[in-house]
């Protein structure tokens, strides 16, 4: 007969490992795709998304702050087609950002802290529209991912812009490609 003192570590133990399966799926996106281009206005409508927030660098633009022509126009046509959008950025850099915001015509937040919860939030309160509605778009799974799925907002993972990192982010690419990886070979099963 099993007694309570041989229960505890065993309950403890199953425990940790939902404790553990939960953090890892908070780290997989909804959508994985190759660039911001890729998402259509059809995919946003069958997934009930009405907004977008969205990161900037290695995601809207490159190392050398290059924004493309394809995506000026991708943001134009979305948000001509009553897509809403917003520009939610770690980096401390105004001008970068709010050069890229006015070009798209755009609200942007810098110093977001992502993966923290709040300005997440803090916008949709500003958008006035549940969670499930918005999508999170960025390259980045230890912050825009994990930051959007934290706050139970659609995520969608993008490959960088640009291949070359910041030192501040490359070390959490391989980890990144590991998902990666198995989201294509089809073991994690996304969205
Ligand atoms: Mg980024």
């Amino acid at each position: 007969m099993l007694r309570q003192k041989d229960l505890a570590p065993m309950t403890l133990q199953r425990l940790r490992i939902a404790k553990g399966e939960k953090m890892r799926m908070k780290l997989y996106p909804n959508l994985y795709l190759s660039n911001v281009q890729e998402i259509t206005i059809g995919m946003l409508i069958k997934n009930k998304i009405k907004a977008l927030i969205l990161d900037v660098d290695n995601t809207l633009i490159d190392r050398s702050k290059n924004l493309s022509e394809e995506i000026v126009e991708w943001s134009r046509q979305l948000q001509g087609q009553g897509i809403k959008m917003y520009i939610l950025s770690n980096t401390n850099q105004a001008k970068k950002v709010k050069a890229i915001a006015e070009k798209l015509e755009v609200p942007y937040k810098i110093f977001a802290k992502k993966p923290l919860k709040g300005e997440f939030l803090k916008i949709q309160q500003t958008l006035k529209m549940k969670p499930e509605n918005i999508a999170v778009v960025g390259d980045q799974i230890f912050t825009d991912v994990l930051g959007g799925n934290r706050c139970h907002m659609f995520t969608i993972l993008v490959d960088p812009i640009d291949e070359k990192d910041y030192w501040y982010t490359i070390w959490k690419r391989p980890i990144e490609n590991r998902i990666k990886k198995k989201i294509v070979k089809g073991e994690i099963n996304v969205f």
